[in-house]
């Protein structure tokens, strides 16, 4: 690990990793989606993004409708696929 590269921690397992290994979010209006660039935004990481508990907590802890729940999933397991 280099040494100024920054470091993020993932809200859902509270672990530490390269800012860069983390995929980035963004909640908006009880919506989760990938970050614009504006506003507030958070971290998760590779493997609580396959984790379906993890994410289920997050999607209870963002308090987030079936739709738009649906939405992250499917935008997650799309990450999954990209590598
Ligand atoms: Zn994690």
């Amino acid at each position: 690990m280099q040494k100024n590269e920054p470091i993020r921690m993932c809200i859902a397992c509270r672990v530490r990793q390269l800012q860069k290994k983390l995929i980035r979010l963004q909640q908006n209006n009880n919506n989760i989606f990938p970050f614009t660039g504006r506003g507030r935004s958070f971290y998760l990481c590779s493997s609580c993004s396959e984790d379906e508990k993890k994410v289920k907590g997050l999607i209870k802890r963002f308090r987030l409708s079936t739709d738009d729940s649906e939405r992250f999933v499917k935008y997650l397991k799309e990450l999954d696929k990209n590598g």
